[in-house]
């Protein structure tokens, strides 16, 4: 660790402003970071130490054990792979955590971050929940937006911390409910991202470039908001009516794109899945219905 401190006693700041950052990723020592730029003492720890070594430099201050960490503050933010990172770090230092409210930036899923308040909480801990919708240059910009659920009033007790990470957009007190909303975002973003990186390989296959494609794609991704927009409201009541769109005519196209692939050389997996997935809403009756019949498909599949 050569010039690393290995104090972690918390004398505060002349504002009294102070966090426990635990995890040292990218994600965490951005946070780090800008806690540190905005006035804050920051105590941390990290599993390889090493990671720290910068930012004590900048003023952060190591603290030797995990239990050193958690008692330099009431607040402890989370930044780890999962929550096995969580329990590999807490699960031994259980008895620093009573009294801590424990904001955990960590990704999993609902199911496990609803666990985790359980477990903190019979240890006289707090979760907060988050899920951090930005790349580590979107810390310390608010235009930037994490979700946050939990205890409404511990939220709004801590809001004014947490915003200096990024906006904060509180979604209730179901700790599970921040993940939610995470993981549903990133259904999105992964399919889209993957639909994206089909398209290239299918036109480089054709001697088209990603570049001579991009502007393109982004015309087409524009137009996205204003299919979600008609459609909707029409999710919302149930309402498939073949009137705009039919499942039929997705499936003639769904099997072009199938084709095309195949004439290029390309993996057909992925249209070979939405292929299948629009056959079964044929199969289920829904061939005059609009492709948003497919929402039916899916929740009946997962019944
Ligand atoms: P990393 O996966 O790089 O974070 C790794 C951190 O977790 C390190 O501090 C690492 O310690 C620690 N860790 C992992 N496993 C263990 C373990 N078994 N025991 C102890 N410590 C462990 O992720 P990021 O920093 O990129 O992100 C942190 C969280 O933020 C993740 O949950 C991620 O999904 C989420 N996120 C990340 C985004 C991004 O763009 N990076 C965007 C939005 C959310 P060590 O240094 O010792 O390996």
């Amino acid at each position: 660790m050569g010039e690393t401190k290995s104090t972690a006693v918390n004398s505060g700041t002349e504002n009294g402003k102070s966090v426990t950052v635990i995890g040292l990723g990218p994600m965490g020592q951005a946070m780090v970071r800008t806690f540190l730029k905005n006035g804050y003492q920051v105590t941390l720890w990290n599993r390889t130490a090493s990671k720290a070594a910068e930012l004590v430099a900048e003023g952060a201050v190591l603290a030797a054990t995990p239990q050193e960490a958690l008692s330099a503050n009431e607040l402890v933010v989370l930044s780890l792979t999962d929550y096995d990172a969580v329990y590999a770090i807490l699960k031994p230092a259980a008895e620093a955590l009573a009294g801590r409210v424990v904001v955990n930036l960590s990704s999993d899923t609902p199911a496990k971050a609803r666990e985790a308040a359980e477990w903190l909480a019979g240890h006289g801990a707090t979760q907060l929940t988050g899920g951090v919708q930005v790349p580590p240059s979107g810390i310390g910009q608010p235009e930037s937006s994490t979700f946050y659920s939990g205890p409404k009033d511990v939220f709004a007790a801590h809001e004014e911390t947490l915003q200096v990470l990024t906006g904060a957009d509180y979604r209730g007190e179901d700790p599970g409910l921040a993940a939610l909303y995470y993981q549903l975002q990133m259904d999105m973003f992964w399919t889209t991202m993957l639909s994206y990186l089909h398209s290239v390989a299918v036109a480089e296959a054709n001697g088209i470039t990603a570049a001579e494609l991009l502007p393109y794609l982004t015309s087409t991704m524009a137009s996205i908001p204003n299919f979600m927009a008609f459609y909707t409201p029409r999710v919302d009541a149930g309402d498939h009516t073949g009137d705009v769109d039919k499942l039929a005519m997705g499936v003639a196209s769904v099997d072009h794109i199938l084709h095309t692939t195949k004439d290029s050389g390309v993996d057909t997996a992925l249209p070979a899945a939405v292929l299948e997935i629009f056959r079964r809403g044929m199969a289920a009756g829904h061939g005059g219905d609009s492709f948003s019949s497919l929402t039916e498909v899916f929740k009946k599949a997962a019944a």
